[in-house]
């Protein structure tokens, strides 16, 4: 099986490029910010704070969290509901961040990682994949951007989203990456042998193209 591993700071466009590139490889996208999205969303229904460790770790016992590929698409299915599309609101972003810090979380969430790695050819994207839970991934790559223009991009996506500003985007990626990259648990930072891909001045195509071209160097290799 081939295994690439995409790390990166937020709203580098790890997801919408992971996504193209699987889908022109017929490699399986797994989004692993997804599970740590559906933890959180859990625990805000439940009224429990994404800071409160031991108010999260007591919910773990009773949460089951599941991936399903359809068409292309994966699909997070939390305690039977499937929660995929009520996930990407910003206080969820935020308290992804905040429950992500929490190791039983992040080993709650590990062996589901690796089964589906083990199981297909995948595109794996998050903050930990090169460096944790796909050491030995063929095939890592470190995605990043300026802060600025990843708050640029992701404002682009959200315009015309009641209370959304461009203020408030750039705040919260400045803020998500400050935590991302300062917990004490699987910190993001690059794996050694990750290729550093800056897409600062790049189009999604470039970006897309190039990553493509890695893949099947990869490939090459690998028979
Ligand atoms: O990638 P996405 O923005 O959906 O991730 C949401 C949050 O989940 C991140 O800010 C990060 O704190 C956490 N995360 C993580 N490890 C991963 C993927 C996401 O800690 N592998």
């Amino acid at each position: 099986m081939i295994n690439v591993a995409i790390d990166g700071p937020a709203g580098a466009g790890k997801s919408s490029i992971s996504k193209a590139v699987a889908v022109k490889k017929g490699y399986i996208y797994v989004d692993t910010g997804a599970l740590y999205r559906a933890v959180a969303f859990y625990a805000l229904n439940k009224g429990v704070s994404p800071d409160n460790t031991s108010g999260i770790i007591k919910l773990l016992s009773e949460l089951d969290i599941k991936l399903e590929h359809r068409d292309g698409q994966q699909r997070v299915i939390a305690n039977g509901i499937d929660v995929s599309d009520k996930i990407r609101t910003p206080e969820v972003s935020m308290g992804a961040s905040g429950v992500s810090a929490i190791p039983e979380v992040r080993t709650f969430l590990f062996d589901l990682q690796k089964k589906i790695a083990l199981e297909n050819n995948i595109i794996m994207d998050g903050r930990d994949i090169g460096t944790v839970v796909l050491p030995n991934a063929q095939l890592k790559i470190f995605l990043t951007a300026d802060a600025e223009e990843r708050a640029r991009r992701r404002f682009a996506e959200l315009k015309g989203t009641e209370g959304v500003t461009f203020e408030n985007i750039l705040e919260d990626i400045i803020k998500r990456d400050e935590n991302d990259m300062n917990r004490a648990v699987s910190p993001l930072r690059q794996a050694e042998d990750a290729v550093l891909v800056d897409t600062t001045d790049m189009t999604i195509e470039q970006v897309i193209l190039h990553i493509e071209k890695l893949i099947n160097e990869t490939e090459n290799k690998e028979r």
